[in-house]
């Protein structure tokens, strides 16, 4: 079977052909560095992740290019309300953005540009768009004209009304018609701003993707991904800026979108104060388990976040580690190839919730095998197969040793051993409170026919 992805352009699943043979290009929007890495923001964070992986395994050359939004009215906002110098608000929350992927497992884009640094090359669009009759200047601003491209709403599929409603675009005396949107807006004094050929000013966030995914990966290219909400307007006016500055050729071949995620059946709000950050959610559980949450729900699909999808991830997790751990299989090669059907479910659209299915039925045979060598091969698929998804590339004892916070992992051995001692002199009444003094603390105990004790930490 080949790779099949849905592209949100033609609404269809489609067999995945990359524009170079042997050089996948992928570009995914980045974040808005002004505020703590949200669950929703991690989502195709971990997404784009799985798939980075994937198109690593089949094609000997891959760009990820994930941008980091610097330049933007929120952080100027953010700067303003705390007296923080802008520099230091994006310098401490992409630092903070980059800890908190890391802990999900996510590996680096191959090239993360910064939108400051990119500021040429957006002026250079800016001039090209101008030159081709698609934008003009008025009032400090340049707009780009809607109505120049005739297929402008391709990938969004609104008709007019719809998207000048939906872009909530400002009604200004400057703009010649009310869908047209900003490429570069004048800045004050205290406003961030560059020199440019319609004065001081900055460009607009659409126009930052434009540049950098051209910087990076050239037009065209073959995957562009975000979430679902940034169809329109941001794709949208992508896709307008970058087709419009080669003569209407294509921009990218498949547009690929992640579903929304709520929270305990709601959408995530600062005005409900219901957002959930991924910090916090680290100091609950481990970034592993936060990880399988995020792929337990086809990537297209809703997700709703809760304690409850917390703690199946966790047991999912216990349980496959616990299937290793009785295999004592030292940490294997994550270069090995994953099991048939963990690649087939990959490639069909990137469908984890089938992968995680498949993983569980290797792990419950590892579970029931009783040859060597048949658990040998079990377990090295569940490691290979659980590679493919960003997960299982840790000792299990590393996993059940994660310490709960009332008791240290040196202190639960020593009571371990007190316990084997108690037991070893038939005082089992002394044994017993011991393992009950462990539970209350969240510890529980197996014994194995060797002679030794298991422990792990449950919520
Ligand atoms: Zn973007």
């Amino acid at each position: 079977m080949t790779l099949q992805l849905y592209n949100t352009l033609t609404r269809k699943k489609a067999e995945f052909i990359p524009i170079d043979a042997g050089h996948a290009r992928m570009y995914v929007c980045g974040p808005t560095v002004y505020a703590p890495a949200h669950i929703g923001n991690a989502r195709p964070v971990v997404v784009f992740d799985t798939l980075f992986r994937l198109l690593r395994r089949i094609y000997p050359r891959v760009s990820y290019v994930r941008n980091i939004t610097d330049i933007d009215d929120k952080i100027i906002a953010a700067a303003t309300q705390s007296g923080e110098p802008i520099a230091a608000i994006t310098e401490r929350f992409t630092d903070r953005f980059h800890t908190d992927m890391d802990a999900l497992n996510a590996l680096r884009p191959t090239m993360e540009p910064r939108a400051t640094g990119h500021l040429p090359q957006m002026i250079a669009l800016v001039e090209t768009l101008i030159a081709r009759g698609h934008a003009y200047a008025a009032d400090g601003h340049v707009l780009f004209h809607v109505p120049s491209m005739p297929d402008y709403g391709a990938l969004s599929r609104r008709n007019r009304d719809e998207m000048v409603a939906g872009a909530r675009v400002e009604v200004a005396p400057y703009k010649k018609d009310a869908a047209d949107f900003v490429l570069w807006k004048p800045s004050t004094a205290d406003q961030p701003g560059w020199e440019s050929p319609w004065g001081r000013g900055r460009p607009g966030w659409h126009l930052e993707c434009s540049a950098m995914s051209e910087a990076h990966l050239g037009v065209p290219f073959d995957i562009h991904g975000g979430g679902l909400d940034l169809i329109f307007p941001h794709h949208e006016n992508e896709i307008a800026q970058s087709r419009c500055a080669h003569h209407g050729g294509p921009f990218v071949r498949v547009w690929m979108h992640n579903g929304f995620l709520s929270v305990s059946g709601e959408k995530m709000s600062k005005s409900l104060g219901n957002i959930v950050t991924v910090s916090e959610l680290l100091g609950d559980w481990p970034g592993e388990a936060i990880r399988l949450a995020l792929l337990s729900a086809h990537y297209r699909q809703p997700l709703d976040f809760s304690e409850a999808t917390m703690a199946q991830a966790k047991a999912t997790l216990d349980r496959w580690y616990g299937a290793l751990r009785t295999a004592a299989v030292a940490p294997g090669s994550t270069e090995a190839p994953p099991p048939e059907a963990v690649r087939v479910a990959l490639e069909d659209d990137l469908n984890t919730p089938q992968a995680i299915a498949a993983l569980h039925e290797i792990a419950g045979a590892l579970n029931r095998a009783t040859d060597a060598a048949e658990r040998r091969d079990l377990a090295g698929a569940l490691r290979a197969g659980g590679a493919a998804l960003g997960l299982l590339a840790g000792a299990p004892e590393a996993w059940f040793r994660a310490a709960p916070a009332t008791l240290a992992a040196v202190d639960i051995d020593d009571r371990i051993a007190e316990r084997l001692a108690a037991r070893k002199r038939r005082d089992f009444a002394r044994a017993d409170a011991i393992r009950q003094e462990l539970a209350d603390a969240g510890v529980v105990l197996e014994d194995k026919p060797d002679g030794t004790t298991l422990w792990r930490v449950v919520r």
